[in-house]
């Protein structure tokens, strides 16, 4: 199929319409057969849930094209399941675990011209959501419900290369114990964005939640979890917590550390007064797989990690290139975890 004439390796990480997305409406009970459109609008009741009480939750992977030139994404079961844990705990109807898969691969393939061609560093970002679209005013889940996956292609997370990134402690929580930091509902953003603007503006790039009840512990940021590296670059550490959304990149990154590199992996909880021992820090999620983080600022008190701020710590870059190369086709994946379009 033909690409567009796209500046592929200078895209940015905005939202651009392409050709077709999927809706699938859920009314009387049941999900219909769903539908492949080419409208990007939605129009719903002034009183939809939605609107009202953000009865509202979303997923994000990407297809791209591998080194001999597959269209595949990444681990896209594990969307669907990340997404029916969210619904349940929104009160929303799930979306059928395997039509989820077969409808993002539908939106893939609807879309292939927009799927950027290997080495670009571009990928097609996918976005499954779903929302309450009934009128609801006395506080209850809706009637109705919409799902719907668009693509967009983004651009190269890291233009101009890998930078390690300051990120500093934050005074507010991004979600509740016993809340819903652990599902993917738009609410937490919601939440966090107060917090990211005025990050910004201090100069950081990011916020580091610590544990919303007793802020001993590490959480993730808003919207990546944490990995930290032993001194001796043997053992990768990874906040456990109720109330961290369980992201795929850092539960791949976890199988990535203990089966291909050897390493010890550790997930449990760990206290913010550790993070002197460590010596690299990263962020992982979809978007970025792996950010480097070369500081952490706690209210002037500064903690350096030993890999600097100029480069990503080696054992870092070994996780990322493991990892990236997975992805990509250039070495053997885990049974399962490259779904072909
Ligand atoms: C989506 C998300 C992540 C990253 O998850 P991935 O599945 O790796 O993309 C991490 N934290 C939060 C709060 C998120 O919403």
């Amino acid at each position: 199929m033909e690409k567009k004439n796209m500046d592929w390796s200078n895209l940015g990480f905005g939202y651009q319409v392409t050709d077709k997305r999927f809706v699938s409406n859920y009314k009387n009970g049941a999900w219909d057969d769903g539908v492949m459109t080419e409208d990007a609008t939605i129009t719903m009741s002034e009183c939809a849930g939605v609107l009202q009480y953000a009865q509202t939750c979303f997923e994000g992977l990407k297809a791209y094209t591998t080194e001999d030139g597959r269209t595949v994404c990444f681990r896209p079961d594990l969307n669907a399941a990340r997404m029916k844990d969210s619904c349940e705990r929104l009160r929303m109807p799930v979306f059928p675990e395997e039509r989820f898969v077969e409808a993002v691969k539908e939106v893939v393939r609807a879309n292939e011209a927009f799927v950027p061609p290997y080495g670009s560093g571009a990928t097609l970002y996918i976005r499954p959501y779903m929302f309450g679209s009934s009128p609801v005013i006395g506080v209850k889940p809706a009637d109705e419900y919409q799902f719907r996956i668009f693509a967009t292609p983004v651009g190269p997370y890291f233009k101009g290369g890998v930078k390690p990134i300051t990120i500093r402690v934050c005074d507010y929580d991004r979600a509740a114990p016993h809340g819903t930091g652990h599902i993917k509902a738009g609410l937490n953003y919601a939440m966090s964005l107060y917090q990211i603007v005025d990050a910004h503006e201090q100069g950081f790039d990011e916020n580091m939640y610590l544990d919303p009840g007793t802020r001993t512990y590490v959480e993730e940021t808003g919207g990546a979890n944490f990995i930290f590296i032993s001194k001796d670059g043997s053992t990768m550490i990874t906040p456990k917590s109720d109330s961290i959304l369980p992201s795929i990149t850092r539960r791949s990154l976890m199988v990535v550390a203990e089966k291909y590199l050897g390493m010890k992996v550790e997930h449990r909880q760990v206290r913010f007064d550790e993070l002197k021992d460590f010596s690299e820090c990263g962020l992982c999620g979809t978007a970025a797989v792996i950010s480097p983080v070369g500081k952490v600022v706690d209210h002037g008190n500064e903690i350096c990690f030993p890999s600097g701020m100029d480069d990503m710590g080696p054992v870092t870059k070994k996780l990322y290139e493991t990892l990236t190369g997975i992805q990509m086709g250039r070495i053997e994946a885990p049974e399962g975890w490259i779904v072909e379009i």
